[in-house]
């Protein structure tokens, strides 16, 4: 009975967004929620989803049960997404791609299903740090893990020397989880030069690359350069995974729409793998949900609307790099100890400040401006209306 079960931790992130419900200061900021917002702190529908919701709405569809692997017309075109369109692999069959409860569901459909065919105690490799769902998504489908070295504290960018030593020191054919861009929580990405050393070890050590991607297109603003890393290991030559969520750069978050994608080296093995990763998702969901797909591919197969969406990633990721100047800017001009390069060097919805926990309850406790421990701030809790007040909080802190 329950009397065996104890009390959870609460969950950060979760608890950090009611204590800042909960604050009364009229200046306060939330940088803690990885949500897009606008300059006015506003959550964004894009307008091209407005768009797909009433052409979707007025084709009056049916709800029917979807096959298991969900729209096709919409996994078809996510795959193209991020293999592109010309891609030798889709071209010759060996891609096999799931619709799963957004990128979450991914990255625990692709666990549950290598987990049944990876031999036991096969190591799954997690970057230090990673997205906290990550360790809970991996041991969760049984899986043992293990960190390898990511962020440089000293340096806050990539400690490169140190991921290959881990990546060459960890049991060969572990299972090595990458983010393909906007790394979470650090905003800290390889170079294309450094992604190829990492292909390296992968290929000598025959591991497999599983690429989390949450942030296509909303990273830089170019849909292609922010797969570039899933297009070069797959050019290389790995069989691989991708676990694919349209939460960020469609804004349908709470609509839970992604896909599992798997490259295999032949049609044949992919077929095989389709009818496995099938199973899995049978236990898990049955059949995905019908709304969020339709959405998503409506604008994905309509030129119009793919072109539009492709001004609004512009929009957002632009949004974004400009409050990592305006808040480099203003710590400079206000000469707060220390570089502060590294706020405009990271990409994506996070920047790693550099701020110790001790400062961030600081900047909670005194400047009523929420983030989370380890010094993640969400790049979109930043408007032109509030990046000053942030700027001297920071600035405060750092002196005292
Ligand atoms: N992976 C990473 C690295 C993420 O940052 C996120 C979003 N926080 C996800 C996966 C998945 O999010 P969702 O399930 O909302 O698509």
């Amino acid at each position: 009975n329950f009397t065996e079960v104890p009390l959870a931790p609460p969950d950060a992130i979760l608890n950090l967004s009611t204590l800042y419900k909960a604050d009364t200061f009229v200046r306060k900021v939330d940088l803690g929620v990885g949500a897009y917002r606008d300059n006015n702190g506003k959550p964004w529908v894009l307008p091209v989803v407005r768009k797909a919701e009433t052409i979707v709405f007025e084709a009056q569809p049916e709800h029917e049960y979807l096959p298991i692997g969900g729209n096709k017309s919409f996994t078809e075109a996510a795959s193209k997404l991020l293999l592109g369109s010309d891609s030798r692999a889709l071209q010759d069959n060996r891609v096999v791609s799931f619709q799963t409860i957004s990128g979450t569901g991914a990255n625990f459909l692709g666990a549950t299903f290598l987990h049944r065919f990876y031999p036991k105690g096969t190591k799954v490799l997690l970057s230090n740090p990673t997205w906290a769902n990550h360790k809970n998504i991996f041991t969760s489908a049984g899986f043992e893990i293990q960190d390898y070295c990511y962020y440089n504290p000293k340096t806050l960018g990539l400690d490169l020397d140190g991921m290959l030593t881990s990546l060459r020191n960890a049991p060969s054919r572990s299972i090595v989880v990458l983010h393909a861009c906007a790394h979470n929580p650090t905003g800290v990405d390889p170079t294309p030069e450094q992604w190829k050393e990492i292909a390296n070890v992968m290929q000598e050590k025959n591991h497999f690359p599983f690429f989390d991607c949450a942030y296509q297109g909303f990273a830089s603003g170019d849909l292609d350069r922010d797969a570039f890393a899933i297009r070069y290991f797959v050019e290389r030559g790995f069989e691989l995974s991708i676990a694919q969520s349209f939460a960020k750069n469609l804004g349908l978050y709470g609509e839970r729409v992604g896909c599992y994608h798997v490259v295999a080296h032949s049609a044949q093995l992919a077929q095989h793998v389709q009818s496995q990763v099938a199973r899995a998702s049978r236990a898990i969901i049955s059949n995905p949900p019908l709304y969020g797909a339709r959405i998503a591919d409506t604008v994905l197969n309509s030129p119009e609307l793919l072109a539009e969406w492709k001004e609004h990633l512009i929009a957002m990721s632009g949004r974004i790099m400009a409050m990592r100047s305006e808040l480099r800017d203003q710590l400079v001009q206000l000469g707060t100890p220390g570089n502060w390069d590294h706020i405009v060097n990271q990409i994506g919805m996070f920047s790693f400040t550099g701020l110790n926990s001790n400062q961030v309850e600081v900047m909670k406790n005194k400047h009523h401006i929420y983030m989370t421990s380890n010094g993640r701030i969400s790049m979109a809790g930043l408007s032109t209306g509030n990046v000053e007040y942030v700027a001297q909080a920071i600035d405060d802190v750092v002196r005292h």
